[in-house]
This record gives structure tokens, sequence and C-alpha cells, in this order.
């Protein structure tokens, strides 16, 4: 069995973007990406802790824009209108989840296509499905370039997606679509879903239920890239995957932590460098 090392693509990633970085700030542009936070929650500060530590390896100016639960959704329009018109702003991400009473949609759709680094607003999502282009979400970006570090071509593979979220599930597909493999998209209401698993050549699990995929549920020589990030019974991080059970049987997989996780934070990064360049290039 071959681990997918993320943490290790991640870093080569990360080295590559703060040289790119530096030659844009000596063509004097300053990368700087705007993450909006609503209503202090404890699970979003420790993913914006995790942006930060990742934007000050590379060099990009990270600005957290922390707002209080009661925040109007009118008054989160207004100010994303404001950094959408700011030419020093590259990237804007607002982190979820939103207080229940601000429509995540219109907020995320408020946000430019080109400064849309979590690539989640309809227009990106257009052009990913598409053409295969525009700001890609981070977690399925990451799972893209895993497999093609890893040189495992899914062109002909059966590829069964387990969860079919917008920043996850869908867009994973659609890549991998894009690759030429033959995708299966399954999902909570999906039947015998074990039936599909077992046919998987590259298994992706996003649902989010610790250590889900079991031993009996997988093919021999499967590639399997765990996205779930779980607390399991012991209060230790798991993915959706029972790692132990599996990896004797697979051909490659995904550690968590340390497989896609990691890389998602990577990839953020890449969008916010390709954000920065569009204002080189005057767009
Ligand atoms: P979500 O809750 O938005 O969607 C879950 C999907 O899984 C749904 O389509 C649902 O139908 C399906 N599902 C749930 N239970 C199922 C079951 N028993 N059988 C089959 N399908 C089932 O979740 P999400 O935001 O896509 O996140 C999923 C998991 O991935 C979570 O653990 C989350 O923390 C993790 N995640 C990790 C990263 C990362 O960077 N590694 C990024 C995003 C999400």
């Amino acid at each position: 069995m071959i681990l997918l090392d993320g943490k290790k693509l991640a870093t080569e990633i990360k080295e590559n973007l703060k040289i790119e970085v530096e030659q844009l700030k000596a063509a004097g542009i300053f990368p700087k990406l705007v993450v909006i936070e609503v209503g202090n929650n404890f699970a979003s500060l420790k993913y914006i802790g995790n942006k930060k530590k990742a934007c000050e390896y590379v060099g990009i100016d990270l600005e957290v824009m922390e707002f209080d639960y009661n925040t109007s959704e009118q008054e989160l329009v207004e100010r994303i209108k404001n950094l959408n018109a700011d030419k020093t702003v590259h990237g804007i991400l607002v982190q979820m989840p939103l207080p229940e009473h601000i429509d995540k949609d219109k907020i995320i759709n408020i946000i430019v296509p080109n400064k849309d680094v979590d690539g989640f607003n309809i227009q990106n999502v257009g052009s990913l499905s598409v053409y295969g282009n525009g700001f890609i979400p981070c977690t399925p970006y990451g799972i893209i370039e895993l497999l093609d570090k890893y040189q495992i071509n899914v062109c002909g593979k059966h590829c069964v997606v387990v969860g079919a979220s917008n920043i996850v599930g869908k867009p994973i597909s659609m890549l991998l679509l894009k690759n030429n493999a033959t995708v299966t998209i399954c999902h909570s209401k999906t039947k015998d879903l074990a039936e599909f698993t077992k046919q998987a050549d590259v298994l992706v699990i996003a649902i989010g239920n610790p250590n889900f995929i079991t031993a009996d549920m997988i093919k021999a020589g499967v590639v399997i890239i765990d996205v779930g990030i779980n607390r399991g019974e012991d209060n230790q991080i798991c993915g959706d995957v029972d790692f132990e059970d599996c990896k004797s049987k697979a051909s490659h997989i995904t550690p968590v932590p340390g497989g896609v996780g990691v890389m998602t934070v990577a990839m953020l990064m890449k969008n916010c460098v390709k954000a920065a360049k569009c204002g080189l290039k005057g767009e």
C-alpha cells in the first residue's frame, strides 16, 4: 500500500508559491486574501488559523474581518461589494457556517468570480462544469493534484464518489469526469451503497461519518481518497474510512490527518496567487 502523502505535496506546492509571490511582489503586486468570519464560530476560528499559517509561509497578506453574530445580511453584502471594488484585495473568502438569518448562497454569489478563491460562486461552478476551469474548489483541486503527483491516471477507471455536497462531492465528480473517468455519485439515499463502493477503482468518500468505509466494502487494489474529518470515539481526528481495516487491501490511501485536509489549504494559496496574477494582467 502506498500512502498518498498530502503533507509532503502541500509543502512542495507552498514552496513553489513562495517563489511566485516574491516575483509578484517584485512586479508591484502584493497578494492579499480577505477572510470574512461571522459569529465567532469555534471550528471556523481553527480553520482560519490554518489559513493564516499558510499565508504567512507563502507571503500572502491575510486580513480576517470578524463580524458579530447579529450582523445583518445587508451589511455583509455591502462590505463584500467594497472588497470587490478594492484593487488591493485579490481573494475573498467567507468562512462557513454563517448564522441562519444570512442567506449563504446570496453571500457567496456577491463575491466577484475573479476573487472567488473558494470557487463556490455560481459562475465558477458553471465554468468548472462546462470548461473545467475558473477557480476550482480547493478540496477537489487538492485531490486531483494528489492523484497527478502519484501518477494515478483515472482515464477509463470507475471512480465512485460517496457524498454529493457542493464543496466536495459534486465538484470532484466533475473533475474526474473531465479526466475521462466513469463516475458514480452516491449519497445518503443511495440503496446498497457497498454494491457501488465494491466496484470502485478509485473511491472518494466525503460524508462526515467516522470510519464508515470498512474492508468488506472495497475491492483489492482500490485507490482510496478519504476527505472526511471527524472525531472518533477516542476523540482523535479520523476520516470516513476505517484506515486500519482498509490499508492492506488498498493500493493507495490518504491518511487523516495529513492527506486531503492539508492539500485543501495549499490549493487555497494556489487560487490566491492565481487571483493576484489576474491583477498582473490588469483584469
Ligand atoms: P455535507 O454534510 O455537505 O454532505 C455530506 C454528503 O454525504 C451528502 O451528500 C450526504 O447525502 C452524504 N452522506 C451522508 N451520510 C451518508 C451515508 N451514510 N452514506 C452515503 N452518503 C452519505 O458534507 P461535506 O461538507 O461535503 O463534508 C463531508 C466530510 O468531509 C466532513 O467530514 C467534512 O469535515 C469533510 N471535509 C473535509 C475537507 C478537507 O479539507 N479535507 C473539506 C470539506 C469537507
